[in-house]
């Protein structure tokens, strides 16, 4: 039963070059996209998609990423990523264990669909939101 529900939930991904690899083994708390200013810098600007995955169900499989964090920005995130062909893969908030996992670099991210749009305050008007998915000027209560 366990495993049948873990292997449900499986997921990999990796960098572009593949020297960094990821499994997900937990289900996503939450499925997303966000359109705020930090997100169009790392997404070619467009909305980022991510997965919100509980901290117990995200383990690296290969390689180690490199972390970035602003020093001058008040409870920044740490963004890491493939040291050599730096794809962004996921960001850690502070405020939050669950690890943020950016969706173009599951294996097949065919299978998602966001389920919110966050920080849409700041999105650009060519950014798209599906129809039905609730949209938020900033991140949802709680
Ligand atoms: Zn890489
Ligand atoms: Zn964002």
């Amino acid at each position: 039963m366990a495993a049948e529900t873990t292997a449900q939930h499986s997921q990999t991904g990796g960098c572009y070059c593949g020297k960094v690899r990821y499994a997900i083994t937990e289900r996503p708390l939450v499925k997303g996209q966000c359109h705020c200013r930090a997100c169009q810098y790392m997404a070619g600007g467009a909305p980022q998609y991510f997965l919100l995955v509980p901290p117990t169900g995200f383990a690296w499989t290969r390689g180690r990423p490199a972390s970035y964090q602003r020093q001058d920005v008040p409870n920044s995130v740490t963004r890491q990523f493939c040291p050599e062909c730096g794809t962004q893969l996921v960001t850690r908030r502070q405020d939050n264990p669950a690890i943020v996992v950016k969706v173009g670099t599951l294996d097949d991210a065919s299978r998602f669909s966001p389920r919110v749009a966050i920080c849409h305050a700041q999105a650009q008007p060519f950014h798209h939101v599906p129809d039905g998915v609730p949209i938020f000027d900033d991140l949802p209560p709680g």
